[in-house]
């Protein structure tokens, strides 16, 4: 099988072996009978924010595929690291909880949407975990509390360098007006149709938002032309510059589509874009140069503080 068939990118070559684990228990055996082999491996939730490689993978995949269960319990919701945002949010909706309206249509897993302390609409999933189950590298089974750091701040998490697999996560809620939620949610919907988010695949956010700069990555890609940047089967979304559409093409056209944004943003501001999309699989050496290169920033201030006034009226 192709992973491209499992992508929500819809781009990626074959692997050596697919795990689907039903249970923690399972999920557990097999990372250690994976770190006992000393076989490679990556983790793909939805795959919304993931470019996976065409090139071959010489290792494993392990896939949530059956793990999605929700359990709705007095004000926490636990989730199976599979389930689906958008479902999690229609559970909460359906018992009356709030909290978690914002996560409507946001694309994903809630395994991924912890390790990349996702936020959208004036939420964030760090408000919310209390608890994630996790698979250590080696198979130990270990529950963290929010309380002990996992939440490192913006699009950061302990799961990004201690190579834990989530594997189950707890939200805690609270009682909400229903007519709130309803409204939230149904602005959440309305809000990324409208900004043709949902029109081609795309991996979200290619860059990360850089805060010190005062401006988001999307607007400054905006402002220096992005949209003008053509390729062959890849668009830039022309209502958010940071969305890069997939309409047929592979992985190299769309990384090099990435790597001239970055380079148009660095010559018109000086500001070196930081990737927020994670890239899944072995990088061919000249894209690995490309996609690991940094520039020392050169801010061009005179045009950033012409743009922050420009933010701050919208
Ligand atoms: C149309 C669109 C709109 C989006 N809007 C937003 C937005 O507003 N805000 C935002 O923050 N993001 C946004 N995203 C990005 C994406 O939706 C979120 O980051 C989402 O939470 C990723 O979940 P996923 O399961 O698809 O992760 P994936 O892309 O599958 O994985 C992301 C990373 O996490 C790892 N991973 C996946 N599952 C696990 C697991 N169980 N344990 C450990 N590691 C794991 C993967 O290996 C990869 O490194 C958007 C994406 C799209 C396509």
């Amino acid at each position: 099988m192709k992973l491209r068939d499992l992508a929500y990118y819809r781009t990626g070559g074959r692997c050596q072996a697919l795990y689907e684990p039903k249970s923690i228990q399972d999920l557990s055996s097999v990372i250690a009978d994976l770190h006992k082999a000393r076989s490679p491996y990556f983790v793909l939730g939805g795959g919304t924010n993931s470019l996976i490689l065409d090139e071959d993978w010489p290792g494993a995949v392990i896939a949530f595929t059956q793990m999605r269960a929700i359990a709705v319990k007095g004000t926490q919701i636990i989730c199976e690291a599979g389930a689906d945002n958008s479902d999690i949010a229609r559970s909460a909706q359906k018992a009356g909880l709030g909290g978690v309206a914002w996560m409507y249509r946001l694309p994903g897993q809630i395994g991924g949407t912890v390790r990349m302390n996702a936020r959208c609409y004036g939420g964030e999933i760090s408000q919310v975990a209390s608890i994630v189950d996790a698979v250590l590298p080696d198979g130990t089974i270990r529950s963290y509390a929010a309380s002990e750091g996992i939440f490192k701040g913006y699009k950061d998490t302990l799961f990004m360098s201690n190579g834990a697999v989530i594997a189950r996560a707890t939200l805690q809620l609270h009682p909400g007006d229903q007519a709130s939620i309803d409204d939230q949610m149904r602005f959440c919907e309305e809000d990324r149709t409208r900004k043709g988010q949902f029109l081609y695949p795309t991996c979200g956010c290619v860059f990360k938002n850089d805060y010190s700069v005062g401006v988001p990555s999307g607007m400054l890609l905006d402002q220096a032309g992005a949209h003008d940047l053509k390729a062959e089967h890849v668009q830039i979304n022309p209502l958010h510059a940071n969305f890069v559409y997939n309409q047929g093409a592979g992985s190299r056209a769309i990384l090099e589509m990435t790597f001239r944004m970055r380079d148009l943003v660095y010559e018109t501001f000086g500001v070196w874009l930081e990737y927020e999309m994670e890239i899944l699989g072995a990088l061919p050496p000249d894209l690995k140069a490309r996609v690991e290169e940094k520039k020392n920033p050169r801010l061009q201030m005179e045009k950033i503080e012409g743009l922050r006034k420009l933010f701050q009226k919208r």
